[in-house]
């Protein structure tokens, strides 16, 4: 799990997925409230989760699956990001870039 690089403050699973959800490259620490981002070996393997949706509309629109399909792959998408993508976030504390 991620660890503020500026407080120590480990993040729970949820807190790493609610600040994920930003539009800017910072995620705001819940404890201390300074900004942190990601590391760039972690954002590639970001991208990697984020890859999942576009792969499965591919494949449901080639094989013709229906919308049962897709909602059960949306659950499970869901799923594996709630239980996977947490533990691969690695934080500090400036921005660099990605390549
Ligand atoms: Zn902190």
């Amino acid at each position: 799990m991620p660890i503020c690089q500026h407080c120590g403050h480990p993040w729970s699973r949820l807190e790493t997925i609610k600040a994920s959800f930003t539009l800017g490259a910072a995620m705001t620490c819940p404890n201390c409230e300074t900004k942190q981002y990601l590391t760039p070996q972690s954002r590639k393997k970001g991208t990697y989760f984020s890859l999942l949706v576009p792969v499965f509309l591919l494949v449901t629109s080639l094989l013709g699956l229906g919308w049962l399909s897709f909602f059960l792959y949306i659950g499970t998408v869901s799923a594996a990001f709630y239980f996977f993508y947490p533990p691969t976030v690695e934080l500090t504390d400036e921005e660099k870039p990605l390549w």
